[in-house]
Formats: C-alpha cells, structure tokens, sequence
C-alpha cells in the first residue's frame, strides 16, 4: 500500500527554537527514495513553507495555515477531483478559509472595541516580528506575506474577542508559541481529509501518518491512520484528548527522524 506522512513544521520537523531541519535531513532523502510523500501541514504560510520545501527539495502537495488552503502543484495529480480550486502560475490551490483581510478588519474592530493593545503581524515591522518570534528578516517577512489568518505575535485577546470571534465563524488557534485567529470551519484534519482523498482517488488506498508537537496537531493527528507526537523540548509530550497518538521519545526532529525511520521499515 502507498504511504503518506502529513507532518507539522515548528517543533516537529523543525526544532523549536532554531527552526533547523538538520535532524530530520537523512529520513527526508529516504523517504524521498521510497517514494512516500511528505506533506507539510502547519500554521506556516505559502511562502515560509516554500522555504522548506526548496530547501529539502520537497515537490508534494502542502498544507497552509493550519488547514486553510491545500496548495497542489501543476500536474502533480492526474485525476480530477470534486473540490473548488483555482490555478496560479505554480499550483492548483484549494481554499478552505476566509481572507486575511476581513480577519484583519475583524480584529482591529476588536482591539479598538475593547481598548486592547495586541499586535499581530501586519502591525509590526520585519525587524519586530524577527525580534519577538526569533526569525530571521528573510523569513520574518515570509511569515509576514499571509493569504488565510492572522497570528497574535503580543499582548493578547480578551474573553469578549473570543464570543465576537465565534459568532463571526472565526477562532483563535493556540499553536507551540502564539495564538493564531483563522476561519472557524477549516482545521488541519479537515484539510488531511480533504488532500488524502485526492490521493486515494489517484492511487487508490493508502496507509497515511501524522507527525506533530501540540495540540494545533490534535484535528490532523486525528485524520490518519497512524498518528505520532514527538517531545517538546521539556521532555513532555502535548496532552491531547480526542487522539490515539503514540508518543515518541525524541525532542522535535529527532523524534519525527525515528518515526520517520519506522515508516521507511
Ligand atoms: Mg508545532
């Protein structure tokens, strides 16, 4: 049967606090030789995850923005599929998510509303953002090139954001390190559903696998066949209710290595 591995980036396949991949870089090459995909599926955006994927050189499918769009590039499938898509020059994108934008205006009335002073990145300058989350300004500013939700990078919302949130379809997403405010109707089991389906219409039943760090990984861990946490870097793996993950002793990438390794096996 045909495998595939949908996998988080930030403490998973990336190490926290670095975002290095060069733990994960030998399981990569061999599941690239072995032909089983492996789909990003983060809070990251387009961009960021370009990154990584030309830096791995990774050609699959991947998943945006905890689940708000699926972004297949062109001829990767050859059977068609029912779902609403649209062509750019690089990629068949399947949106599952409201606009950036009327995230931005929603927050913002909110902020004012409330008198609040939390920030998110279209706010903040590169050198901001590269000073609170730690990134450098090249990806400080992939981070901040944003299609499907907004991230909550300081201060913070208050209860009554939430209830106005909720009742717009919108919901704020704890993720390892900041809130991140998307449409309320696109997670990322959803967007794994949606995307392994696709697969299995082409090539028929597949054994699918899920690897992630946090409760942000709960849906998508859900989704799959097998479903893997890898440490935090307190030793301790993310209680999640709702998931028959197997923790994995290994902290970040060199977890997602081993668990990698026993998918190749
Ligand atoms: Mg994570």
């Amino acid at each position: 049967m045909n495998k595939v591995i949908f996998t988080d980036l930030d403490g998973t396949l990336l190490d926290l606090k670095t975002y290095s991949f060069i733990q994960s870089i030998d399981a990569i090459e061999q599941l690239k030789s072995a032909g089983v995909p492996v789909i990003f599926c983060s809070s990251k955006t387009r961009y960021e995850q370009e990154f990584y994927r030309e830096s791995l050189d990774i050609k699959d499918p991947f998943i945006v923005e905890n689940g708000s769009a699926i972004f297949i590039p062109k001829g990767y499938f050859k059977t068609q599929h029912p779902f609403n898509s649209y062509l750019t020059d690089d990629y068949e994108v399947i949106p599952l998510g409201k606009s950036v934008d009327s995230i931005r205006r929603s927050l913002a009335e909110k902020r004012e509303k409330y008198q609040l002073k939390f920030a998110y990145y279209s706010d903040l300058e590169p050198e901001e953002v590269s000073t609170i989350t730690g990134l450098d300004m090249k990806s400080s500013r992939r981070a901040m090139t944003r299609d499907f939700s907004e991230t909550i990078l300081t201060g913070r919302l208050s209860e009554g954001c939430y209830a106005e949130l909720d009742n717009e379809g919108l919901v704020s997403i704890p993720g390892s390190k900041f809130e991140t405010v998307i449409d309320s109707r696109t997670d990322k089991g959803k967007a794994v559903e949606i995307l392994l389906s696709i697969y299995e219409n082409e090539f028929g039943k597949m054994r699918s696998y899920g690897i992630g760090d946090s409760k942000n990984d709960e849906a998508m861990l859900q989704a799959v066949d097998e479903a893997y946490l890898v440490q935090r870097p307190s030793g301790e793996w993310a209680p999640l209710e709702n998931t028959s993950a197997r923790g994995v002793i290994g902290i970040g990438p060199l977890g997602w290595n081993k668990v990698a390794n026993m998918i190749i096996k």
